[in-house]
């Protein structure tokens, strides 16, 4: 069993189900603890090995409980750039059994197995091999950042390129090896202008420098109740919505399919939900759908409404539109002709750069000013089930490119 194979082992068994998706009703007050502490358990656990590994070790307050972790390797001399590793330590809910890590055919089962403690365990293995040798970087700065959240509101991505760090968010200065104390601010703004991070996700070792953004919208038409005897004299919303989804999963769907990115394809839109009527002998009076657009880099959510909305007065129908998440998530788009980039593609040994269908922290950390592509083995096909599962040679793979890309820089 290769060092990487047991500390994804290890991380399996140490559940960190983002705590949005744990219900705490019926739960044990051992259990409500591992749910809301899931995140600080693996981060500690990194932690104490960082420190063995000589690594510097530094916590940023996130959510109550549930703080980023920052490890970082200075280089030889000065620091002249900065490179953040950046996966996820939280996991979407499981059942008891996938905590248990199981091995077979060549695989390692388990919740994160692919998303993403996987791409944690090849980056952190990376970073610790990489402390133990000679051949540290002479001037670059690599900071490996284990973020909370990302499975629901990625707090830790946007916190860790807040503009505004309030209060005591670092919890102690970095001491350097020379025993002077490095500011937080120092490191802050180390993070801050990253030259490049590479976010972990299953992305088949691929360098992705595309995806697509999420927004999600509410559609509420507004009709006017009457008996179900004589519907004349009403006017009915869920009718008037039927032809509202209707118009989005044809017309919309159809001009969106027109619009294409070259690494992402089409964007597209989803009818999610749909709730309206009270009861048969009623017309009702309100319906309300849900829909979720799947974003192309350059649209953004006053578009995205302003377009429907067109189509909408087109067509002669009428709904309030209004947005149903706290913030929406942003595509990515990265420049594939920025140095680094080209240095890490050329390093894997990747002709041209890839685009996915999924979001995650990489869009965030990018519209916080760090370039960022996301990297890392597994595939997200298997993300996300309940029988989730990374190749073993995947995993090893991607540590050792991670390792040869990290050594290979100045
Ligand atoms: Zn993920």
């Amino acid at each position: 069993m290769t060092r990487t194979e047991k500390l994804l082992a290890e991380l399996i068994a140490l559940p960190s189900v983002n705590s949005a998706f744990t219900p705490f009703d019926g739960a044990s007050a051992r259990q409500a603890r591992l749910i809301k502490f899931g995140e600080k358990n693996v981060a500690d656990f990194l932690a104490s090995i960082a420190r063995r590994a000589g690594l510097e070790v530094e916590f940023q307050k996130v959510l109550p409980g549930r703080p980023n972790l920052i490890v970082r390797l200075l280089p030889r001399n000065k620091i002249q750039q900065t490179i953040l590793l950046a996966p996820h330590l939280d996991t979407v809910n499981a059942d008891e059994s996938q905590f248990i890590p199981r091995r077979k055919n060549g695989r390692l089962y388990g919740r994160g197995a692919c998303d993403t403690k996987g791409s944690v365990a090849a980056m952190f293995s990376a970073l610790c091999e990489l402390a133990n040798r000679k051949s540290r970087p002479k001037e670059t700065e690599i900071i490996f950042a284990g973020l909370v959240d990302e499975e629901n509101a990625q707090a830790g991505s946007r916190a860790l390129v807040a503009d505004k760090f309030t209060g005591p968010v670092w919890s102690s200065a970095f001491r350097r090896p020379d025993g002077a104390g490095d500011h937080p601010n120092r490191l802050k703004a180390g993070l801050q202008t990253a030259a490049l991070a590479i976010v972990g996700e299953p992305t088949r070792l691929q360098v992705v420098t595309a995806h697509k953004g999420s927004i999600w919208l509410e559609l509420e038409t507004r009709g006017k109740a009457a008996h179900g005897a004589t519907p004349q004299f009403g006017k009915n919303a869920i009718h008037e919505m039927a032809r509202i989804v209707d118009m989005l999963e044809m017309d919309y769907a159809v001009q969106l399919r027109r619009r294409r990115h070259p690494l992402l394809g089409a964007a597209t839109v989803n009818v999610g939900t749909i709730r309206g009527g009270t009861q048969p002998n009623i017309v009702p009076d309100h319906c309300v759908i849900t829909i979720d657009r799947r974003t192309l880099p350059g649209e953004a959510e006053t578009s995205v409404r302003r377009e429907i909305a067109a189509l909408l007065r087109a067509k002669r129908l009428s709904a309030k539109i209004s947005s149903t998440k706290l913030a929406p998530c942003l595509p990515l788009e990265t420049s594939p002709n920025l140095p680094l980039v080209r240095h890490f593609l050329r390093s894997v040994g990747q002709a041209r750069p890839a685009g996915v269908d999924f979001f995650c922290d990489a869009a965030v950390l990018s519209r916080g000013g760090i370039p960022s592509v996301v990297f890392g083995p597994g595939d997200i096909a298997q993300a996300h089930t309940a029988d989730e599962w990374i190749s073993l040679d995947s995993l090893e793979r991607g540590k050792n490119l991670l390792l040869n890309f990290l050594k290979s820089l100045p």
